[in-house]
This record gives structure tokens, sequence and C-alpha cells, in this order.
């Protein structure tokens, strides 16, 4: 399959990557270099059936291909919010121009949404039919509002032209590549301790996330796309921990003594987080299976080798 990855230079993008070609596909993998790296690609630059192209995606784009995998988007608030309003476009006008491009070649079109959807969550766990509760003039909105609008064209695209459509919704996701300085919880607290500092904990830490190490997603977006379901799909691991929970995690597999500093709860952070996956189970037959402390230390292996 000729196989289109947007967003092929970040974290999730570059893994789905290494899959996607390892399957023997033909692999294009767009990207403006936002958040991405040439680095987490470099693997693949002489492989045959792999293409890189430097593109925004709030810029049309014409390429006959198959399948589409729709990931161009910042996903760490530091950076979503550094320029919300490109934020908005890259989710709305790139969502907008995969769809078309989808429609022309009758390409399946799969788009990488988040539990942002949910914004802080009146219901617990929270199962693809729930609406969510978003404040849509919040510092978060440029990404979470984004993102629903984003599911909003998908499926007016199906209704109003057949668009051959998946939609994921990703929960917090972690694991090697990830920017050290991108600002997510993960990401901060291991170059913290692994540079010996406080970890920082925003609020008193009694807030939840989900993590999902980033094999895992990789195989269920793959399973995603390959299967008939035209509704949204949670994707991510129901194991909860409060951000106190992690940062206890991470001390301990680091094994230095480490301190915390508590910082002020950003604006809008949601309190709790957690996949209910069984749509994911029952029509995908996807769970995922590494332990949180087993992705830690993988993760925390790559920081130390890149870190140095
Ligand atoms: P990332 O920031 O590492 O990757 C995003 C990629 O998109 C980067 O390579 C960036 O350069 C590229 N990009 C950004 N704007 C672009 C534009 N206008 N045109 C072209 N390329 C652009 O983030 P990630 O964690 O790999 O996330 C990938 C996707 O998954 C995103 O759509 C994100 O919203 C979604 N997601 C991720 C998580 C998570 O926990 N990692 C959770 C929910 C949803
Ligand atoms: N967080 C934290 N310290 C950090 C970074 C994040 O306590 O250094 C908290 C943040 O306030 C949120 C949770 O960890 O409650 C997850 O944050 P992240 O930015 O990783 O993802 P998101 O909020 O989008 O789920």
């Amino acid at each position: 399959m000729r196989i289109l990855v947007t967003g092929g230079a970040g974290f999730i993008g570059s893994h789905l990557i290494d899959r996607l070609l390892g399957e023997g596909h033909e692999v294009i993998c767009l990207d403006n270099l936002y958040t991405g790296t040439r680095a987490n690609i470099a693997a693949w630059q002489q492989h045959p059936l792999f293409h890189f192209m430097e593109h925004d995606v709030i810029e049309p784009i014409d390429i006959a291909v198959e399948q589409i995998y729709h990931l161009a988007c910042p996903a760490s608030p530091v950076h979503y919010q550094a320029d919300p309003i490109k934020t908005v476009k890259t989710s709305f006008l790139g969502t907008l121009h995969l769809l078309e491009l989808a429609t022309k070649y009758k390409a399946r079109f799969l788009l990488a949404s988040t539990s942002e959807v949910y914004g802080d969550p009146l219901v617990h766990p929270q199962p693809e039919d729930y609406w969510g509760n978003v404040n849509c003039t919040g510092i978060r909105a440029c990404y979470d509002e984004g993102k629903r609008v984003a599911e909003t064209l998908t499926f007016d695209f199906h209704r109003q032209y057949k668009t051959d459509i998946r939609v994921a919704r990703i929960f917090n996701t972690y694991g090697p590549r990830m920017l050290e300085n991108d600002g997510r919880v993960v990401s901060n607290f291991i170059s913290q301790a692994l540079r010996g500092k406080d970890l920082t904990v925003y609020g008193d830490g009694s807030q939840t996330r989900s993590f999902c190490y980033v094999s895992d997603l990789v195989r269920g977006l793959i399973a995603l796309m390959q299967s008939d379901c035209l509704l949204p799909v949670n994707l991510g691991n129901p194991g909860e921990y409060t951000i106190l929970e992690l940062a206890a995690t991470v001390q301990e597999l680091v094994g230095k003594p480490i301190g915390i500093t508590f910082r002020p709860l950003p604006q809008d952070d949601p309190q709790r987080r957690r996949p209910d996956i069984s749509r994911a189970q029952q029509l995908l037959n996807w769970q995922p299976t590494v332990p949180l402390r087993e992705g830690l230390q993988k993760t925390i292996a790559d920081f130390r080798q890149r870190l140095g």
C-alpha cells in the first residue's frame, strides 16, 4: 500500500512509520518539522519505500495515496498554546485538506483525535458516547475545539461524500522519542530526574491521567485503520495514576534522590482522565499490554542516551 502519514516526523508518527515500513508498505512522511525532527526518521532516509515531504498541512496537497494517517498537529500544551491560532488552523484546515485528498483518491482516512474532546470530563471513565465538557474560550480550546471540529469535518465528509473515515481518540501516550523539552508530564519528569532536578508537579498532584506506551498505541491505530469501524474509538491504557504517583514511580526508577516542587495548576487542566476501551476491545480485539513501569523504563533508557 502507498500510505501517507502526516506528522510522521513526530513522536507517535515516527513509531507508526517504523511499523508500516516494517510491514513492507510505501510510506510518505509529510511534516513541517514544528515539533517533529529529522532525527526521528533518519533511519529510513535511504529506504527505497520511504519519502519525506516538508509541507505544512494548512496548505493543500495533492498526492495519490491509498491510506492517510492524519497526525499533523502539536500535541503538548506548551507547543499547541505557543501559537494557538496556528493550532486551530492546523486542526481545521489541515484536516479539511487531508479529507479532500482522501475523497479525491478514495483513500481511507484516519484522524488522530484525542481524549481532549472530553475536556474536563464529568463522566468517568470516558466512553465514546460521552459528549464532553470543554471550555470553548479557554487556553486549551485551540487544541480541544480544534480536534472536535476536525472530528465534525471527518464525519461530515463521510455523510456528504462517503469518504472512508476512521477516528481514533488517543489518550496520553508516552515513550522513546518524546521531545525532552516538550512540556508533557512524562518527558518533563524523566528529563528533570535524569538531570537531578526537582520534579515539577502542577497543582497538588491529585489529578489523574492514564498513560499508554507508544507501541501499544501504534498497534491500535493500525488495527483501527484495518477495521470496518466507522465509529470513534478510544485508544489508551485504562490504568489510572495521580500525577504524584507518576512522580514517585519516576523517582524510584531513576534511582536518585529527587525532590518535588509544586507549581500552580494551569487553567482548565482536566482533573481526571481514563479511557473506557470496551469498544476497542470488542471491535478491534485491541488492548494495551505494556505496564507503566516497563514503558517508563524503556523511555528512561532512551532519554538517558539522548541527554548523554
Ligand atoms: P508531536 O508533536 O510529536 O507530533 C506532531 C507532528 O505534527 C510533528 O512532527 C509536527 O512537526 C507535525 N506538525 C504540527 N503541525 C503541523 C502542520 N501544520 N503541518 C505539518 N506538520 C505539522 O505529537 P505526537 O504526540 O506524536 O502526536 C501526534 C498526533 O496524535 C497529534 O495529532 C496529537 O494531537 C495526537 N495525540 C497525541 C497524544 C499523545 O499523548 N501523544 C494524545 C492524544 C492525541
Ligand atoms: N504536569 C505536571 N508537571 C509537569 C507537566 C505536567 O504536574 O511538569 C501535569 C499537568 O498539569 C496535567 C498532567 O500532568 O495535569 C498531564 O499533563 P500533560 O501536559 O502531559 O498532558 P495533558 O494535560 O494534555 O493530559
